[in-house]
């Protein structure tokens, strides 16, 4: 059987602005096996964000579970919560967010390395390694984020991920802001570090296109909760509601 290397059960997320309150996520369920590729699709608004951001820890959770390995880490903190981060990484739509400005891309690459206690010159021998797995020549560690093109920091932002070797790699509309040709570079890569890796990964997109390229299940996102799922064939071919017969319309 499939090892559930990621597991979120009846996630739910309110946000309240002063006394209105709105549940943006409701009773999310999916879970992620070693290896396997998993698509969230669905229109703006639905809440995928919202879900990938509790399972991260960037946002509070209101209520349900989130299993990493089997062990439950919806509360987890200080050195447990650093140890599963080690693991399960994020990379975002847009690249240059993710990098100080201040710093190189180098120096933001090989943060998490030296706050593990890695002298400087290994972290500087593990940044140029990343950066020739994604892509990018050595010269790159050098550069402020402002200096590189949009496709080549989103590249430089996924070997920042991968820097502690995760197992997980969430990718939240990582091509979204990128032209179509870059975009497919970045497919590439992702494609390569799946196989090469062993990667898994929550891919969070609304190119319907690119989910049926690299999904291996995708579950279709409305109004907060999961609308349906299966393999990308299925939804796309055979889409159960209309509500996903609406979204497939739109997008091919
Ligand atoms: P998606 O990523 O699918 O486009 P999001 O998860 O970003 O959707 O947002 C889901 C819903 O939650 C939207 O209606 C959005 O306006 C709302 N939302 C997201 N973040 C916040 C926040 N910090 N405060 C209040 N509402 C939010
Ligand atoms: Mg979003």
């Amino acid at each position: 059987m499939a090892e559930k290397i990621l597991e979120v059960q009846n996630l739910k997320k309110t946000f309240l602005s002063g006394k209105k309150s709105f549940t943006a996520v409701e009773d999310v369920s999916f879970f992620l096996n070693a290896g396997e590729v998993l698509g969230i699709v669905g229109e703006s608004g639905s809440g995928k964000s919202t879900v990938a951001k509790m399972i991260t820890h960037l946002t509070d959770i209101t209520d349900g579970k989130i299993f990493f390995l089997g062990k439950d880490i919806t509360h987890a903190k200080g050195k447990a919560l650093r140890e599963t981060y080690r693991e399960l990484q994020m990379v975002f739509q847009t690249p240059a967010g993710s990098f100080d400005p201040r710093c190189t891309i180098g120096d933001g690459m090989g943060e998490s390395l030296r706050n593990m206690g890695i002298s400087k010159k290994e972290t500087r021998n593990r940044v140029e390694k990343l950066l020739l797995t994604c892509g990018l020549t050595p010269e790159y560690a050098d550069r402020y984020p402002h200096q590189v093109s949009g496709g080549e920091c989103q590249r430089a932002a996924i070997a920042r991920a991968l820097a502690l070797e995760p197992k997980v790699l969430i990718c939240d509309e990582a091509t979204s802001a990128l032209d179509v040709t870059v975009q497919k570079q970045i497919m590439e890569l992702l494609m390569k570090l799946k196989k090469e890796k062993q990667l898994s990964f929550l891919f969070i997109c609304h190119d319907l296109a690119l989910v049926q390229m690299f999904c291996d299940r995708v579950i279709v996102m409305h109004d907060g909760h999961v609308e349906e799922e299966g393999t990308p064939e299925e939804i796309i071919e055979n889409p159960k509601t209309e509500y996903t017969k609406r979204l497939i319309e739109s997008v091919l």
